[in-house]
């Protein structure tokens, strides 16, 4: 079954005084030995290659209209874990992560809020010889030295829209961090996966979709280009948040729709992949 593409109109911005707040109180964190942590699970097909344990880091200082994870916002509504802890869970699974050729991913939320927790966690995984991967929006990637990202194998980069004044509609938040990190990874050599949210009516303009295009296609280091169809499944979350829910009438993409934007970024040779 298709759909047509829902046209809402999407002219506000999100409400960004807890985010930044979050973003404030985050600037404070010296702590490198605990940190908060939203949950974590054990996937297979996501996040990076093979089986992978992620962990979803608590807080973030973005506020994406498509957010299927509010409940991560918020620090202070995670559990504080230690790196110790953390690496005791990470080492139970590191023989069917090396034999599915997995890892561990850190996500979140914004793991970049907590980074010299996440750095703790990466240097001790990186030392097992256990596949590392960071996926970020990357608006703190300047929080990361370039020596850190030695600890780093895969970098999953959200690009959340092309066009500056669609990103900061979509994230409440300024677009060229993004691009800065992005540049610095592919003049690392880095590997990047590269994220984009396909929503009808939000970041499907083909002009939004162009600019990121042309922007990827400039990188070293992209395996993949990745289309993540909207969807509803954080309905129920943004309920409990008690935020406006901005999409709460959005359908998601219909195939000809996630055909064109991949159409798009294959113009540019990138690989990409539906997820
Ligand atoms: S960066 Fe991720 S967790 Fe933060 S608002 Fe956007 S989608 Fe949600």
């Amino acid at each position: 079954m298709t759909h047509e593409p829902v046209s809402v109109p999407l002219l506000q911005a999100p409400p960004m005084e807890v985010a930044d707040a979050e973003l404030e109180a985050s600037e404070e964190i010296q702590d490198n030995s605990t940190g908060s942590v939203h949950s974590w699970d054990l996937v297979t097909g996501a996040d990076g290659p093979g089986t992978r344990m992620t962990l979803f880091m608590a807080g973030c200082g973005l506020r994406c209209q498509f957010c299927h994870n509010p409940d991560t916002w918020r620090m202070k509504n995670g559990v504080v874990h230690t790196v110790d802890e953390v690496m005791a869970r990470v080492t139970r699974y590191a023989t069917v992560m090396k034999v599915t050729d997995g890892g561990l991913t850190i996500s979140g939320g914004e793991p970049l809020l907590q980074s010299k927790f996440v750095m703790s966690v990466f240097r001790r995984a990186h030392d097992l010889n256990i596949h590392t991967a960071l996926d970020t929006a990357g608006l703190l990637g300047s929080r990361l030295t370039d020596a850190d990202l030695n600890y780093i194998d895969l970098v999953l980069l959200d690009i959340k829209s092309g066009l500056p004044e669609t990103y900061r509609r979509v994230t409440g938040r300024p677009l060229q961090p993004t691009l800065d990190f992005a540049t610095r990874l592919s003049n690392l050599g880095k590997k990047m996966w590269v994220r984009f949210v396909l929503v009808p009516g939000l970041t499907d303009a083909p002009e939004n979709v162009e600019a990121i295009a042309e922007f990827v296609a400039t990188l070293d280091g992209v395996e993949r280009m990745e289309i993540l169809p909207f969807h509803q499944m954080g309905r129920a979350k943004w309920e409990a948040t008690g935020e406006p829910y901005l999409l709460e009438n959005t359908q998601p993409p219909n195939h000809e729709l996630v055909a064109r934007v991949k159409s798009q970024f294959e113009a540019h040779g990138l690989n990409v992949t539906v997820a």
